[in-house]
């Protein structure tokens, strides 16, 4: 088929403007009879490549699929494109099952999901059926070398003899050699193409923490992106829970997710995820498999996953969407100790215990993190990715002897009773109970490291254990050990070159973080909110109706007219139909409050003004508009930007002026001012700050 025509069909069935990588040609090659293997990653977009050919030739197309769950969603998002589908499984009556064959028979339904433990019931009316193509997702499921073996794969071998014309394309995103031809022969695939695309997903931002503070990083991390759909993977099923209490606690909507609950609790939670009505889940590796949700927009490893294979699985489950989508995996040497004593108890300790060091030589990594992904799967890559933290703070080595000298010496002086936490107390030199009870501010070396924080004491600490300087003692209370490399270093003389510890891109989180509170109030949340409620309606997850990059590009488009509408990426004619109107009208209202919005704060402005000029303090012209004090400040900055107040010397010092300027110099952006709170650690009150950053803004506004 002309490669013209197969876009326009594309876009008239799915609304894609164009194929993802990969996708066109397997589908050339299905549609010419051939059978293929097509090997792509989570997310690559491998569905299209069967719902697509199926549409185009003149019989049916059956799709082996190993998860009910998984038809149904399928299913359900071929309907909202329009297309008529359906699956036949144990569930059904045999009344319904018939309902559906005759469908297929007279072909008003041309795609039908099928577990292989029900191809029997399709196998009866085989003769009678015209089956133009076989797809079968999942594939590795044949393979015992895969991680996902099924028994009743194993029996699909037989479709190639029954229809040895009819072509079979073989989905999976195992990318092992191994697994690859075992599925080509398991299946009696006939000389198959195979295609493999890169398991580079350029949309995941890949970062490893330490974790200090594990479930607080989280609870930030969390508060800046409301709304957003994210995993955290815990390795023990404890941990899901409590992880999943803490942040209840805080206001977060999240839930637990394992094993060991209850069956009709786990069907819930699941759906809740997958219909945004819980956005969060805590869960242990079992929740995931079989989920579809495309708008799935981060995933954090609470715990350091066993392997790279499972790691790359678990964060694929982001961005499915191709928006981008951020992953976080906080490392701790507890989590390596632990994995390793689990690995060489069980199966294969030799191997398994190698995958976990290549695990831990990935979190541990000193350069570009996606190339050491990338080579791991047989990819290779040159060019450092950009979007990973190493890319964005390459580690910066300098001399560290004196830093190590002072913590092994800080070691000794404590009889290497005590665990990190004391230590640092004791370098700082604190002047906490814990300390004073022990009586260890009499010690020599207490307070010899008071001029490094508490945060950068303990990745030093964390860097001299990686380096066997010092261990934990995890069986006695965690303990920190010297080991007898300590000896060179504090009687020898050797020199430890240490890594400088990076506050955490600032400046990234400060322009996430005014994304986020845009995202409150934006069009992008409008359009979420209708969605959502459409979703609710149908019966349906939202992503069904459109994915999140769909509802991005309306956000920034803002079509008025069902032309415009259809150029949207994800709106076909079906989708253009059914929704079409709704979502113009919601934009065209965004729009036009918009525009008294804009209005009214105008007016607002103007009162502040006349109050302020006239010299009413800022206290009393909130009292007086019944308005916060922090709103009256708002609205002085802008007055000032706008240059209807020249002066702000009375809310800010010209010595404060350049204090915020050093600092801007760091957190890069203007906009959020609790980065700068934080900064002078809480110390310069936050009118301040706002002022005096009204005052570098427009400075850089008049040098422009
Ligand atoms: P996989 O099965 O490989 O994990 P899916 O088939 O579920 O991937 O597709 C992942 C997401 O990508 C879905 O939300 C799908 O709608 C979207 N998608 C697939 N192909 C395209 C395309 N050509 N353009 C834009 N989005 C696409
Ligand atoms: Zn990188």
């Amino acid at each position: 088929m002309s490669n013209e025509l197969l876009h326009a069909k594309l876009k008239e069935h799915f609304g894609f403007e164009k194929f993802r990588p990969n996708q066109e040609s397997i589908i050339q090659t299905v549609l010419s009879g051939k059978d293929t293997l097509a090997i792509m990653p989570t997310g690559g977009g491998k569905s299209i490549c069967f719902q697509l050919p199926a549409l185009l030739f003149n019989g049916i197309t059956i799709v082996v699929s190993p998860l009910i769950a998984l038809m149904k969603d399928q299913v359900d998002s071929l309907k909202a494109n329009g297309i008529a589908a359906c699956f036949i499984n144990s569930t059904q009556s045999s009344e319904e099952q018939q309902h559906y064959i005759e469908a297929l028979r007279n072909n008003s339904i041309k795609l039908v999901y099928v577990a292989p433990e029900s191809l029997s019931y399709l196998d009866q009316a085989f003769d009678s059926l015209e089956i133009s193509m076989i797809a079968i997702d999942e594939a590795h499921c044949i393979s015992a070398w895969g991680h996902d073996f099924r028994p009743a794969y194993t029996n699909l071998g037989y479709l190639k003899k029954r229809f040895p014309t009819t072509p079979i394309l073989a989905l999976t995103a195992t990318a092992d050699k191994a697994t690859r031809t075992d599925i080509a022969t398991q299946l009696n695939l006939a000389e198959p193409k195979i295609v493999v695309a890169s398991f580079d997903r350029k949309n995941l931002s890949l970062e490893v923490r330490p974790a200090v503070d594990r479930v607080k990083q989280i609870i930030e991390f969390i508060e800046r992106k409301p709304n957003e759909s994210g995993i955290i993977y815990c390795l023990s099923r404890k941990t899901t829970e409590e992880l999943a209490q803490k942040l209840q606690q805080k206001g977060i909507n999240a839930k637990a997710y394992h094993a060991g609950l209850e069956a009709k609790l786990r069907a819930k939670t699941q759906d809740d995820f997958i219909n945004d009505d819980c956005p969060i889940v805590c869960a242990t590796i079992a929740f995931g498999m079989g989920i579809d949700k495309s708008n799935v927009r981060w995933v954090i490893h609470y715990n350091l996953p066993k392997n790279i294979e499972g790691y790359y699985q678990e964060i694929g489950r982001a961005g499915r969407d191709g928006l981008p989508s951020e992953t976080i995996l906080f490392e701790s040497y507890a989590d390596v100790i632990q994995l390793q004593k689990f690995a060489s108890e069980g199966l294969n300790a030799d191997l398994q215990l190698a995958k976990l060091e290549r695990m831990r030589h990935y979190a541990d990594a000193l350069s570009c993190r996606r190339k050491i992904l990338l080579s791991y799967f047989g990819e290779l890559v040159t060019e450092n990715c950009g979007n990973c933290d190493i890319c964005q703070n390459p580690p910066v080595f300098f001399d560290g002897t004196i830093l190590a000298q002072k913590a092994l010496s800080a070691i000794t002086r404590l009889q290497e009773k005590e665990p990190m936490t004391l230590i640092v107390d004791f370098l700082r030199g604190s002047k906490n109970a814990s300390i004073y009870e022990k009586e260890y501010h009499q010690l020599k070396s207490y307070g010899i490291g008071a001029e490094t924080s508490w945060y950068d004491w303990n990745q030093y600490l964390i860097q001299l254990i990686n380096l066997g300087y010092c261990e934990i003692a995890f069986h006695q209370k965690n303990r920190i050990l010297l080991t007898p490399l300590a000896r060179k270093v504090l009687f020898e003389g050797e020199k430890v070159l240490l890594t400088a510890v990076v506050q955490k891109s600032v400046a990234k989180l400060v322009l996430k973080e005014s994304k986020a509170s845009a995202a409150k109030n934006g069009l992008f949340e409008t359009l979420r909110q209708l969605r959502y409620t459409i979703a609710k309606e149908e019966g349906v997850p939202a992503y069904v109706i459109f994915n999140d990059a769909t509802l991005r590009q309306l956000e920034t488009v803002r079509p008025m007219s069902e032309a415009e509408f259809l150029t949207i990426d994800g709106v076909g004619k079906a989708k253009l139909e059914k929704y079409g109107a709704e979502f113009i009208d919601a934009i065209a209202e965004f729009q036009k409050n918009k525009k008294i919005r804009v209005k009214k704060e105008g007016a607002t402005y103007k009162e502040t003004l006349a109050l302020f000029t006239k010299g009413v303090s800022v206290e009393e012209i909130a009292q007086q508009r019944k308005l916060g004090v922090s709103t009256i400040l708002s609205h002085i900055a802008k007055l000032y930007t706008d240059d209807h107040i020249t002066d702000l010397s009375t809310f800010v010092t010209l010595e404060e002026i350049e204090q915020l300027k050093e600092a801007h110099k760091t957190i890069g952006s203007a906009s959020v001012l609790k980065p700068y709170f934080d900064y002078f650690e809480e110390q310069i009150a936050y009118s301040t700050i706002r002022m005096g950053l009204a005052v570098i803004e427009k400075e850089e506004v008049r040098r422009l």
